[in-house]
């Protein structure tokens, strides 16, 4: 599905709620309608509530966005 690579990217700031209302609307439109990236987003809203839980503030280690986003590229990835 085309715009994928662009709802993940917007994953991050949809989040942090730093986007307009129709860009908002637009990704939420998305993840309604694309399981990967749906998924995606359900991962990090869980990751973001951790780290919250945890006290860690807004930062995400770098490890943790790398294996995501290895998680996602796969998840894309369709047959050989
Ligand atoms: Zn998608």
């Amino acid at each position: 599905m085309t715009g994928c690579r662009n709802a993940i990217e917007q994953i991050y700031p949809y989040l942090d709620s730093e986007m307009g209302r129709w860009k908002a609307t637009r990704v939420k439109w998305h993840l309604r309608r694309c399981q990967g990236c749906d998924g995606a987003y359900e991962f990090e809203a869980h990751l973001k509530s951790v780290i919250r839980d945890k006290g860690g503030g807004d930062e995400v280690p770098p490890e943790l966005l790398d294996r995501l986003r290895a998680l996602i590229h796969e998840e894309g990835t369709e047959g050989p």
